[in-house]
């Protein structure tokens, strides 16, 4: 395998470089300038910092790791020896569109580019590509070096080769692949965590509980189980019989809210969007933004150890 490149350094691009460089591969990415490269390879080393201070890595690891990445900000260099590329530039079909433009000019026509688009069909992203069966998507989850789920999302044309390709460098990289048979709006991921948030909201404006007694429930509750069994898993576990009673009530009671919710638009169009600015549904202090992302990424570098253990 030669080199994998990342296009686009920001919160994505460089996590996923972690990803790929921890698993043993060269790793080349591509940022726009010197601040948007400089960024990245600061957050690159803050990453992988913690990494090694949780002892995921040694610190002759976190070396080796550092040592496999090269950050630039010449396309013709990121792709010289890629021999897959995963595209993380923002979420814009028009400049994603004219980057595959510009690779496919660079690059050999067996190369896969994948997407990291957190929901733009692939279909529609591969349009206009000379060779769209070497497209696909791949949608890692954030923070990428963190998080073991890539969702793989074919379109009309990605070929089989491109997807069972993509499985194994995915896997290679000692990420859960999950592979989609058909392409649809949010993946899997995303519908199943937005059922969830459009619940949540619906429950709050409703003036059911608090939004802490909301978030309690989860974090206490189906949260708890969630990272050993699945709701299909969990349904099995639980009795077939109680899941189809209940889904046979409770289903025609839930939200099918096909808009955003009361709060959340008002905080929305308020500018109050969560951590990044100070507030949103709850107050954000810097500081008590800073620890509750501590203490979640503490959380995810405890499950990988747990993974990292049964291998
Ligand atoms: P970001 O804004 O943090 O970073 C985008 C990077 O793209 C920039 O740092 C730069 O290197 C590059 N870029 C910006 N403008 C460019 C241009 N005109 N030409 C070429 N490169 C350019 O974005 P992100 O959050 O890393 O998201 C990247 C992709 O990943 C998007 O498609 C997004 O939907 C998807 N995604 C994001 C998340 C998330 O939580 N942030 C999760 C999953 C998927």
């Amino acid at each position: 395998m030669g080199n994998i490149t990342i296009i686009g350094a920001g919160t994505m691009g460089h996590s996923i470089a972690l990803s790929a460089a921890w698993s043993g591969q060269s790793v080349s990415i591509f940022g726009v300038d010197a601040r948007d490269l400089e960024t990245a390879q600061k957050g690159f080393e803050i990453k992988l910092r913690l990494m090694a201070d949780n002892e995921l890595i040694d610190n002759e690891q976190a070396k080796e790791i550092a040592e496999r990445v090269a950050f630039t900000s010449s396309l013709e260099k990121a792709v010289e020896n890629a021999e897959f590329i995963i595209e993380a530039v923002p979420e814009n079909i028009g400049l994603k569109h004219q980057i595959y433009q510009q690779l496919e000019g660079l690059i050999a026509n067996d190369i896969i580019i994948a997407s990291n688009s957190s929901g733009l069909m692939p279909t529609a992203l591969a349009e206009g590509m000379k060779h769209p069966e070497r497209f696909v998507l791949t949608h890692f989850w954030n923070p990428a070096h963190l998080i073991p789920l890539v969702e793989i999302v074919g379109g009309e044309k990605t070929s089989e080769q491109t997807l069972q390709r993509t499985k194994a460098l995915i896997e290679q990289m000692n990420k859960q692949a999950v592979l989609l048979k058909k392409e649809l709006p949010g993946f899997i991921g995303n519908r199943l965590q937005f059922a969830l948030f459009r619940e949540a909201q619906a429950l709050l404006d409703a003036g059911v509980a608090s939004k802490e007694d909301i978030d309690a429930a989860v974090t206490y509750g189906i949260g708890r189980r969630l990272p050993v069994t699945g709701p299909l898993q969990t349904a099995d576990l639980g009795g077939l019989d109680i899941f189809y009673a209940i889904s046979d009530y409770l289903f025609e009671d839930l939200s099918t809210d096909q808009k955003p919710g009361r709060t959340l638009s008002e905080l929305a169009k308020s500018g109050k969007l969560g951590t990044k600015t100070g507030s949103g549904f709850y107050e954000w202090p810097e500081a008590q933004s800073r620890a509750v992302q501590a203490e979640r990424e503490e959380a995810l570098i405890h499950f990988l150890k747990q993974d990292m253990e049964k291998e």
